[in-house]
């Protein structure tokens, strides 16, 4: 049986940086990772650009947490989104600022991300066992015994670092929670964040329609659950696109029995203001049709799905009635369609729930009911909105459950 410091399980970016910082403490680090290759959901991200992080205040980053926000303050300070672009930056990796603060390697490749980890684990004589499935973790003697099928490794710390449940093609197949709960943990429960929304009618006609500049409520039971302005997706059964995805990750956890998305499609202009333009519209452009004065206000793919929900006959715009021209109010300032459910939950860009945070010193990332066990990144209960900060948590609490875990002797 192989004996190290800290075995890091899972090679992922909070396992790689977990194993990274460990090493540089002179620790011996054995990562094991599941897959033929390190880092498999990393390449996936920022649609293979990967946003490494946001180059902005911790206050920022706190806010754009969901579940977490405290718990994730101190791991933020240890290791700030400062000090990752450094990070990066020292490992040779050239990064650039993009809308929104959003940070990128200049390559625009997530595999460069990886390519120099891995130089730096190399350099470090971090240990790496590939397709290496872990099934078991056991704790004798204060020390964990680490199982595959057929070998077992020991250490005096772990690092569980398994991710969430997302994308599992990549590997994160939620093996976090299992070897959690065999040591006592609670795991708070799982469900998908920053993902897709599926809708009851059919949008398969408007499927790649990208609409922007819309306000974006929803609603149950009429009731305002929250409202979001900026950019929506159509998908071949529902919607997806930045401010969904934001929506999603805040409402993931309510009833969505009766739930709607109500569109603005004109924010910048109230009911009156629409009413007075269209008026003077109707004046202006007498024997234009309803269809290509729609054309004026909407995307034109937008136009055929629009006069079908609301009902219009194609006529002049000299013929609309004033009930037909309240309910294109309506249509523009209240474009409605049902919530079906979120997606599943192999869609969503990150898990929300996990490992429970009353349970872990957000100090160390160690276990409060085990000495030397540490849990870092996803497999955790944090999550966040789009922008590089999910990332963000994987690094700063990966590098903070390295650098405890390494300290560990018996
Ligand atoms: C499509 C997509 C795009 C994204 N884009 C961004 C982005 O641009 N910016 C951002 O901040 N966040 C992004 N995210 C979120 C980000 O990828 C995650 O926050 C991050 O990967 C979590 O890191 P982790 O190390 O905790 O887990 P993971 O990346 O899931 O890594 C876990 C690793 O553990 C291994 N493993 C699991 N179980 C075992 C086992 N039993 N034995 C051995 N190994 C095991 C897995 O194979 C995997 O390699 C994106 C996510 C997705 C799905």
């Amino acid at each position: 049986m192989c004996t190290y410091d800290v075995i890091v399980i899972g090679g992922g970016p909070a396992g790689m940086m977990a194993s990274i910082t460990a090493a540089q403490n002179k620790s011996k680090v054995l990562l094991i990772e599941k897959n033929e290759k390190l880092g498999k959901k990393l390449y996936l991200t920022g649609k293979g650009r990967c946003n490494i992080t946001n180059a902005s205040s911790i206050d920022n980053h706190i806010n754009n947490v969901v579940r977490g926000k405290k718990f994730a303050y101190s791991s933020l300070y240890q290791f700030s989104p400062a000090e990752t672009i450094s990070f990066f930056n020292n490992l040779g990796l050239t990064t650039k600022i993009e809308r929104g603060n959003r940070v990128f390697p200049m390559s625009d490749k997530s595999s460069d991300v990886i390519k120099y980890l891995k130089q730096k684990l190399d350099k470090l004589s971090v240990e790496i066992a590939y397709k290496t499935n872990i099934h078991d973790v056991i704790c004798e003697n204060e020390h964990y015994i680490v199982c595959t099928n057929n070998c077992k490794y020991t250490a005096y710390s772990v690092v569980v670092c398994t991710g969430g449940l997302t994308y599992s093609g990549t590997g994160s197949t939620g093996d976090g929670y299992i070897f959690a709960k065999k040591f006592d943990h609670t795991i708070v429960e799982t469900k998908p964040a920053l993902i897709p929304f599926l809708l009851v009618e059919s949008v398969k006609e408007i499927e790649g329609l990208t609409l922007k500049n819309v306000e974006l409520s929803l609603k149950i039971n009429n009731r305002l659950i929250t409202k979001q302005f900026g950019e929506v997706l159509f998908t071949k059964n529902g919607i997806s696109g930045p401010i969904v995805l934001t929506i999603s990750s805040l409402v993931n956890r309510v009833n969505l029995k009766n739930a709607v998305f109500e569109f603005d499609l004109k924010p910048a202009l109230d009911n009156q203001m629409l009413n007075e333009k269209i008026i003077r519209d109707i004046s202006k452009y007498k024997n234009k049709s309803i269809c290509n004065y729609l054309k004026t206000l909407l995307p034109s793919s937008l136009v055929p799905f629009f006069i079908k929900k609301y009902n219009f006959e194609n006529k002049k715009l000299c013929e609309i009635t004033k009930i037909e021209r309240q309910r294109l109010i309506t249509g523009l300032k209240r474009f409605d369609l049902n919530i079906k459910s979120l997606d599943n939950i192999e869609y969503g860009i990150i898990t929300s729930g996990g490992v429970d945070l009353d349970e872990i010193n957000p100090k160390t990332m160690e276990s409060k009911l085990y000495k030397g066990l540490y849990f870092a990144g996803e497999v955790l209960d944090v999550d966040a909105l789009t922008g590089g900060y999910n990332l963000q948590i994987a690094w700063s609490t990966g590098y903070v459950a390295g650098s405890n875990a390494s300290k560990r002797r018996i």
